[in-house]
């Protein structure tokens, strides 16, 4: 049975990244909106103080050891569940913010579990306090592939001593701005999944380029971007796995497959920082009831139900989010878990901001914070896998066992 209580060192985590976003991410949070960006100052700053805050960046711990009781005792594998507590903070804070701070952010994961031993080194290395603020990002998106990923149409041409990649991406987020970005292509589209594969594209590539930065409702101050991929060659070397990684497993989908394990873990992620959106509605609202309105008054019973019920809706999602993380950890497959937690919480994370609004009436409009929150919160039923289609990976799962395919 897992344990809901937060160990010594998860509390730490949870105490220092809330610190850092009560007292760096908030005060900057409404202007950053405003302006549609983080200061270039603000995140060098962040970067040189060394702060690795990035939602991939806490750490690959399987073999950490930790010392209890005097005598050293082999600890369980913790990166998971330390990202999901984390990033709850971290979307308390800012959640645009948040998807700014340097580090590989979604490109990550799939180097991480994919990556050669030196791809790893050479594109995971460069994320250092010693070096300029610098960025990784994962580009699957397409105008004509979004839910049904199985539908990209960016395509990898084999060359001499490597690919010709030609095609359009849409949504990137810190597209524009990454050294380096995994885009996945098909070698040919005949073979549907067993024809994708996950490429490194850096900087400066020549044919690589960014035609566009997307406006949005919300998270206004984190950049996505279009790119559009030109007869870009890139070396085999950056063929993610490197070209063994995909002989071995023949015809099985293995670039679909880099890009859905990439999901179980990050999908954890987006649910925490969904919750953090949520949770931030919730204490600025319920300070403000507690502060402003006549105790036992008609006005403060009603508000009370409805806080109670949005206290509910985080803890059930907060705890589905654990489990999720807490199964990757001990490397028990999580999809369905996955699914589950992301759909909640983007759910939850909008039904709490939309009820805040509700209680504040003209105090949560005209640049008041729960409203910033109410249109934040909107993306985290989009991306990463909109909730409709959370729901169908969580419907495959219930109709396995009956032999259905959904
Ligand atoms: C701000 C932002 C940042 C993003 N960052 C990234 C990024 O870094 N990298 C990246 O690769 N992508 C990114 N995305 C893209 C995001 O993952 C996609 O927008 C998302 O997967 C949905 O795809 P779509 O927009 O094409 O919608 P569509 O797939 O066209 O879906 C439209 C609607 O149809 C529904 N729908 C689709 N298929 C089904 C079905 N089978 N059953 C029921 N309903 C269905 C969807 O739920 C949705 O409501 C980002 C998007 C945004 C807006």
């Amino acid at each position: 049975m897992i344990s809901y209580k937060l160990s010594p060192h998860q509390q730490q985590v949870k105490d220092v990244v809330h610190w850092f976003a009560e007292n760096e991410m908030r005060p900057l949070s409404m202007e950053a909106d405003r302006l549609g960006k983080v200061p270039d100052d603000w995140l060098n700053k962040i970067n040189q103080l060394g702060i690795q805050l990035n939602t991939s960046s806490f750490g690959d711990d399987k073999n950490g050891r930790e010392k209890e009781s005097g005598k050293k005792v082999k600890r369980e594998r913790q990166a998971n569940r330390l990202a999901v507590i984390a990033t709850e903070e971290l979307g308390w804070g800012d959640p645009a913010i948040a998807l700014t701070l340097p580090g590989p952010g979604l490109g990550g994961p799939p180097v991480q579990s994919s990556g050669t031993p030196e791809q790893k080194q050479r594109f995971l290395s460069i994320f250092s306090k010693d070096e300029p603020p610098r960025w990784g990002a994962y580009a699957l998106t397409e105008p004509e592939a979004g839910s049904d990923v199985s539908g990209i149409r960016t395509t990898a041409q084999k060359t001499a001593g490597g690919y010709i990649l030609n095609g359009q991406k849409i949504f990137i987020t810190n597209g524009a701005r990454a050294s380096w970005v995994v885009v996945f292509a098909t070698i040919d589209r005949s073979l549907g999944r067993a024809g994708h594969r996950a490429f490194v594209v850096e900087k400066g590539t020549p044919g690589f380029s960014c035609t566009r930065l997307a406006k949005k409702m919300g998270i206004r101050a984190s950049e996505t971007a279009e790119l559009l991929l030109e007869d870009c060659f890139v070396p085999e070397d950056n063929l993610l796995g490197g070209e063994s990684y995909y002989e071995n497993r023949g015809s099985s989908p293995s670039g679909f497959r880099v890009a859905m394990k990439t999901f179980d873990n990050t999908r954890p992620i987006v649910a925490a920082m969904a919750i953090g959106i949520a949770r931030a509605a919730f204490e600025y609202t319920r300070d403000l009831v507690q502060k402003e309105y006549p105790k036992h008054g008609r006005f403060y019973h009603l508000a009370s139900e409805k806080l109670a019920c949005a206290e509910l809706e985080i803890e059930a999602a907060r705890l589905l989010t654990w489990e999720a993380a807490w199964k990757a950890d001990i490397g028990q497959p999580n999809a369905q878990e996955a699914a589950m937690c992301k759909a909640y919480s983007g759910k939850i994370a909008l039904e709490v901001c939309a009820g805040c609004l509700e209680l504040l009436g003209p105090a949560g409009l005209d640049g008041q914070i729960v409203e910033k929150l109410y249109r934040d919160a909107k993306i985290f039923d989009i991306f990463e896998g909109t909730n409709q289609v959370q729901h169908l990976i969580t419907a495959r799962h219930l109709y396995e066992p009956y032999g259905v395919r959904v």
